[in-house]
């Protein structure tokens, strides 16, 4: 006997019901067997013999009889015996080296966007969604397949895996299908197990035609036929994958034939399974997917995607792969109509000190403008600009020209601002704060006339070679002040059109020299209006101007409130709310500095709303930000230089939930999610984030080649223009955007792509952490490791052991919530993070994780005073973690930081070491050992109590 044979010895494993198994069996009409059987016991080929040999048996059995089967040759323990064996015996080494060939560095895990993060351990949740193909669309795809002598099945394969390749936006797709063991005649007839999946890998990246693309798959089909008899888990093991409970090893997506061997449990541990049925009513396609991880209208879209790819396959099969359309006309417009800006009117020829000008005249009295001591109302503002501006104009300043602005900030800082536009020039920013050379870059690139900057300023920038080079003209506005008070004060005759550049941005770009982004009037106008309507006069009664000229975060806090009766509150920057509390309504600022603010517990009473930007926005800070009860709403917005000031914008009066996205397009903008090809992407999936609208600047300055690269024409709008972001964002079904990141900084680990942003979002919720950012570190070339550092928040104290229980309770919440391959290699605690100029974190100056295997162990100071010396130069230096035998120099230490570090430990001591004594011995010891030296003995060292020290944690795992 074969199947029914092995039911004696399957006993233990099968349930049978309706009988119990048993020498005789009687069933009457009515009653059916049923057998329920686990899926390691035997595979859905083995239950169809099973059946058919049971009825065979069953007749001559009832009646006393021998039943007409022989028994089986071979049973399973001898299959196992020969599988085990396989790698020496039956599965040549020309087999399994096919397999590890072709699945060299395959990716860890597939790209598909997840609805919900993948919890550290999947647990399965089945749910199926299906939809059907009418019979001539399936006659189409028949026919389609046999001209190329492929199967169906290959055809499905290959449409499946461009349905995967555009949603996951990648080019290497693994898909998994189930096969039958059975090739050997022996164990043909048995019920036991022989089910085996074959991981399949298919290059979508050449966008080659649909039909050459087939040819491809069905030669992984046939190779992999071939090369069949390999035992997935012996693949596995000879792989070795990282075990990683949170997903299936080696393939997670699979593909069958519904009525193929192995298709009913081709789901069980996956996250998606495709299973196909035809029948004479056309093709089924049935999607069962793991609903821990996708929702349910993900899976459906994905479903409808594959059917529109399988018209389109049939209609146009030489369409290369990219171009064949996946979305339909509703979702097209959904993205491409219902998710974009508002059409608002706005003041098209109006230009930005046209709109102050009208407001000036609206409300002469108002309060405009307020610095220091210093208050200005809107008559006031106006006439000093005009009387600069009619100065100007008498210089040569008009019709465009470039006029560059280095001021301290002030209300002649402004006043400035306004003269050189009502003169008919543009403003270059020329921060007094930024490096000369920074400057100096700036200076030749603009190659500007005129700069008008102050008294003090002017000897600095005089002394300089570029900035003080005799083509530009040094205007110091103290030194005019008699001047210009003998200067008409009434608004200058209108100099400049709305299509005239305004002002200068710089943007750094990804290294090298500085570029400027030329934006005109009505770019400015179209934010302004906008501004207008989204904040009430309340929100703009006092609004903070805290940002550098050159970050266009200045252009929002400047030019809104001026064209709407508000007043702008001049500080040197965000951080002057520390040592103040100015009377402000509105905060427009960085998310960085804001949590600085929020810490130190320094937002002023007055603040409505508070306006972020810049850089992601995580939201317990939102969270805290809204907790607060002066403030009524948080704002995000969204911005790249390119576009002016803001392009996409949510408000939240709320808690925000678990993520925070970037809103929707301003009034008059619009956003396009496209892929690399430059397709819209599907809902849900990455894509660059480009906008088109009323924002784009005119295109960068004296660079041709640049400007062409990013500023596009507007595919989707006749006449339009857009701009490329270089940022990588998805829609969410309410038509608001996912900010992903940089494209060019994303972190791919094992072949996965891993949301940074998601990690620190993760890490910022943990208790007592501040803030956190995560880094992908290139440990070998083609190595990444993930690297998290955390600041403490205010309250938690500043000893080791808070900074080491800070990591150890990250740690743990991060290793229940995300998969192993997002877990940080490393772990740095730091007292603040690094910001830039703007604000922003400075991610290039985080520190670089201590690596104990280039041999600089760490050793703890022992005595106060050492640990005084490596706390001044872990703040002096921004390392970390300073050891007691850690070298001045090698930490990147100069001799100007190590003389003003001399000094600051020779006051505390209260004697003066001689710098020979700390160039002698630059170590935190060697240094500490000098002054006890100094002063005579080591007892010294325990008068000094107070030394405020941020630990940091070493990282038992890094590196492992
Ligand atoms: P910048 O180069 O300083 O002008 O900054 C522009 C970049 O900052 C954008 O390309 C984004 O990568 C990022 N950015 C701006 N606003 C936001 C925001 N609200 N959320 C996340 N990232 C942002
Ligand atoms: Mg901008």
């Amino acid at each position: 006997m074969n199947a029914l044979h092995n039911l004696k010895h399957l006993a233990a494993v099968v349930r049978a019901h309706a009988a119990h198994l048993p020498e005789r069996i009687a069933f009457n009409d009515d009653a059916a067997p049923a057998l329920k059987a686990q899926h390691t016991a035997t595979d859905g080929w083995s239950l169809e013999s099973l059946r058919r040999e049971f009825w065979q048996q069953y007749a001559p059995l009832s009646r006393a009889e021998p039943g007409p089967l022989p028994p089986l040759a071979v049973q399973f323990a001898g299959y196992a015996q020969w599988q085990r064996n396989c790698p020496q015996g039956e599965v040549p080494d020309r087999q399994l080296a096919y397999w590890e060939r072709q699945l060299a560095d395959l990716p860890a895990l597939h790209n598909l966007p997840l609805d919900h993060a993948r919890p550290a351990v999947l647990s399965f949740d089945g749910a199926v969604h299906g939809i059907a193909l009418d019979a001539p669309a399936l006659d189409g795809l028949r026919k389609l397949a046999a001209g190329r002598q492929a199967s169906l099945f290959m055809l499905l394969h290959a449409a499946f895996s461009l349905l995967l390749a555009r949603h996951s936006g990648s080019d290497d797709i693994v898909v998994g299908i189930p096969v039958t063991a059975r090739r050997n005649k022996p164990v043909e007839g048995s019920s036991d197990y022989f089910a085996n999946t074959l991981v399949l890998r298919t290059d979508c990246g050449g966008n080659v035609p649909f039909i050459d693309y087939l040819g491809h798959v069905k030669a992984r089909h046939l190779d992999a036929r071939s090369y069949q008899q390999v035992p997935f888990e012996l693949l596995v093991e000879r792989l070795q994958p990282a075990r990683d409970a949170s997903h299936a090893p080696l393939v997670q997506i699979m593909l069958a034939m519904a009525d193929a061997p192995g298709a009913e449990a081709a789901g069980t541990k996956c996250d998606l399974t495709l299973a196909a049925a035809t029948s004479a009513d056309g093709l089924q396609l049935n999607f069962a997917y793991n609903a821990a991880l996708f929702k349910p209208a993900t899976v459906a879209r994905m479903a409808r995607h594959l059917a529109h790819l399988l018209r389109a396959i049939v209609a146009d099969p030489a369409c290369p792969i990219h171009a064949l359309p996946m979305l339909d006309d509703e979702e097209r417009r959904q993205m491409l109509e219902r998710f974009q800006g508002r059409v608002a009117d706005y003041p098209r020829e109006a230009t930005i000190h046209g709109l102050f000008e009208a407001q000036a005249a609206r409300t002469p009295a108002a309060l405009a403008l307020v610095h220091a001591r210093t208050t200005l109302s809107y008559v006031e503002l106006n006439r000093r600009a005009n009387q600069l501006a009619h100065y100007l104009r008498a210089q040569g300043v008009g019709g465009g020209s470039l006029v560059g602005v280095c001021l301290r900030r002030s209300a002649a800082m402004v006043v400035a601002l306004m003269a050189i536009l009502k003169a008919g020039g543009a403003y270059v920013p020329l921060d007094p704060n930024y490096p000369d050379q920074r400057l100096a870059d700036m200076v030749d690139d603009s190659d500007i006339a005129w700069l008008l900057t102050q008294r003090d300023l002017a000897q600095r920038l005089a002394g300089h070679p570029v900035l003080g080079r005799e083509r530009t003209a040094l205007l110091a506005l103290d030194v005019l002040d008699e001047t210009l008070a003998l200067q008409p004060y009434t608004d200058p005759e209108p100099a400049a059109a709305a299509g005239d550049l305004a002002y200068l941005i710089y943007t750094s770009g990804s290294g090298g020299r500085p570029r400027a982004v030329r934006i005109c009037h009505r770019n400015a106008v179209a934010m302004i209006a906008w501004g207008g309507r989204e904040y009430s006069g309340e929100e703009l009664r006092r609004v903070l101007c805290c940002n550098s000229l050159n970050v266009d975060l200045s252009v929002f806090e400047l030019f809104v409130p001026l064209s709407h009766g508000g007043a702008v509150v001049v500080v040197e920057n965000a951080m002057a709310l520390l040592d103040g509390s100015p009377d402000i309504t509105l905060l427009n600022t960085v998310p960085s500095a804001c949590r600085a603010l929020v810490d130190s517990g320094a937002i002023p009473i007055g603040v409505r709303v508070v306006n972020l930007s810049g850089e992601a926005l995580p939201p317990v800070l939102v969270d805290e930000l809204i907790e607060l009860p002066q403030v009524r709403r948080v704002c995000n917005l969204y911005r790249a230089a390119e576009d002016a000031t803001y392009s996409s914008w949510i408000s939240y009066a709320d808690r925000p939930g678990e993520s925070v996205s970037i809103g929707r397009p301003l009034d008059n903008r619009r956003f396009y999610i496209l892929d690399a090809r430059g397709q819209p992407v599907p809902l849900g999936v990455a894509g660059e984030i480009y906008i088109g609208g009323a924002g784009v600047a005119l295109g960068y300055l004296n660079r041709p080649q640049l400007t062409a690269e990013h500023f596009l024409d507007d595919p989707f709008r006749p006449g339009g223009r857009m701009v490329r972001t270089g940022d990588l964002g998805c829609w969410r079904e309410d038509g608001t955007v996912d900010y992903l990141g940089r494209e060019d900084a994303q972190a791919t680990l094992r072949g996965c792509r891993v949301d940074l942003a998601r990690i620190e979002a993760r890490l910022a919720a943990c208790a007592g952490v501040s803030a956190a950012v995560v880094t992908a570190m290139v440990t070998a070339p083609d190595r990444q490791r993930l690297v998290a550092y955390l600041t403490p928040a205010a309250a938690t104290g500043p000893t080791g052991r808070a900074g080491a229980d800070l990591v150890a309770g990250a740690r743990a919440a991060l290793q229940s919530a995300l998969p192993d391959f997002m877990q940080p290699a490393a772990w740095v605690v730091l007292p603040a993070l690094p910001l830039t100029a703007s604000g922003k974190v400075d991610r290039k100056a985080l520190p670089a994780p201590r690596d104990t295997a280039t041999g600089l162990a760490y050793v703890t100071p022992a005595t106060r005073l050492e640990e005084l010396v490596a706390t001044l130069w872990e703040r002096q230096l921004g390392v970390p973690t300073v050891g007691v035998e850690d070298d001045f120099f090698a930490l990147g230490g100069d001799t100007p930081l190590a003389l003003g570090i001399l000094a600051k430990l020779s006051l505390i001591m209260g004697v003066a070491l001689p710098s020979p004594e700390f160039f002698a011995a630059p170590t935190v010891r060697g240094v500490a050992q000098a002054f006890e030296r100094l002063c005579g003995g080591a007892g010294i060292a325990n008068d000094i109590v107070a030394v405020h020290r941020i630990a940091t944690c070493r990282n038992p795992r890094w590196p492992p």
